[in-house]
């Protein structure tokens, strides 16, 4: 299996000193490189976004004078030009962040105003929110999940929602379940619709000419030319095996 962007970062991170030192590419400055959805980024901007810092174009310094290190807690948001005072402030600020428990990081990110409770930190394309547990990215409503329950999800199972609110960590509205179980449960809701049917891109049918189709007693020659698609296509519609005659009409 391909590591993830987070193995492969972790893997070229020495934690072993007070600076946590980037050991792969750097630039003539001695400023760490890392390959990411195809481009280069600095690899202690990176190190800084993974904990939820919001980085908008803005530049990354460290209150440590080490170039090469990644350390969360030894960088911070601003200009490089910051003086000594506030370098001093700014690392116990930092430090002071970084001693919070994972448990109140991710509780001063959950808005409970609300029936689900919702995430309001860093979230995937999905909506799901994802949380940095101290050694990796997880979904967020899994280390919700995990947490009330004291137990970790076994291989094979995940945290799915009832409540179909992706961003929602409330425990009450999560269980767990297996993939299938959340397959099904999206098919259910409709939100897995496009693999099926009409609304798949590879069909070239409406649902009701695939109807017209399946209870119509003329030949798969007649029926292929007269809408256009392949008989293979004519015969797997009067099998069912793509629409349903009864639930299209
Ligand atoms: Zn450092
Ligand atoms: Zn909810």
């Amino acid at each position: 299996m391909r590591p993830t962007p987070d193995e492969r970062f972790d893997a070229k991170v020495d934690r072993s000193g007070d600076c946590w030192i980037w050991t792969g590419a750097t630039n003539n400055d001695g400023y760490g490189r890392f390959w990411l959805h195809g481009r280069l980024v600095p690899a202690h901007t990176l190190a800084l976004g993974r904990v939820g810092a919001v980085l908008d174009g803005e530049k990354v310094s460290r209150t440590c004078d080490n170039a090469s290190c990644v350390r969360p807690s030894h960088l911070f948001v601003g200009n490089p030009a910051t003086t000594e005072a506030q370098l001093v402030g700014l690392r116990r600020a930092g430090a002071e962040r970084w001693t919070q428990t994972t448990d109140e990081r991710f509780d001063a990110k959950v808005n409970r105003e609300g029936a689900c409770w919702v995430w309001t930190g860093a979230t995937n394309k999905g909506g799901y929110g994802r949380f940095w547990s101290g050694e990796r990215l997880v979904p967020a409503h899994a280390f919700a999940l995990e947490r009330a329950m004291g137990l970790a999800l076994v291989d094979g199972m995940e945290a799915c929602h009832t409540c179909d609110n992706p961003p929602c960590v409330r425990p009450s509205h999560l269980f767990a379940g297996t993939r299938l179980d959340n397959m099904a449960d999206m098919i259910r809701k409709g939100r897995d619709a496009p693999r099926f049917g009409e609304a798949n891109g590879r069909a070239k049918l409406t649902a009701a000419e695939a109807a017209a189709i399946q209870c119509s007693t003329e030949s798969h020659a007649v029926l292929a030319r007269r809408y256009g698609v392949g008989r293979t296509q004519i015969g797997r519609i009067k099998r069912g095996e793509n629409w349903s005659c009864a639930s299209s009409i």
